[in-house]
């Protein structure tokens, strides 16, 4: 969902670039700032407002993961919940990389 261009910045100011979620830093690369969302904690659907106290910065892993979960209503509980799904979903990925790395080089 977009929110105004202003408030979106200053979300992403207060939040340093980094997503309040998986901690990844947005300002690394372009690339990343180009992909940065802001998530809404009480999503609009259920009432919640654009406002600053609403909105994250999150990358647009943790915000997809976060997609269908109106149900967790603080930072905290979200940001735990990306995290048990980035562990379960994790399930091999360095070694999977570390492989692609190696037969790329
Ligand atoms: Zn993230």
């Amino acid at each position: 969902m977009r929110v105004d261009p202003g408030l979106w910045r200053a979300v992403f100011e207060r939040d340093r670039g980094i997503c309040r979620y998986c901690g990844v830093d947005l300002l690394n690369s372009f690339s990343a700032y180009w992909s940065a969302t802001v998530d809404h904690v009480h999503a609009v659907a259920a009432g919640g407002a654009d406002t600053l106290e609403n909105l994250v910065l999150s990358c647009p892993a943790c915000n997809g993961m976060l997609c269908r979960s109106e149900a967790l209503l603080s930072v905290e509980e979200r940001r735990a919940f990306v995290a048990a799904r980035r562990d379960a979903e994790r399930n091999g990925y360095e070694e999977w990389v570390a492989e692609l790395r190696g037969n790329f080089s």
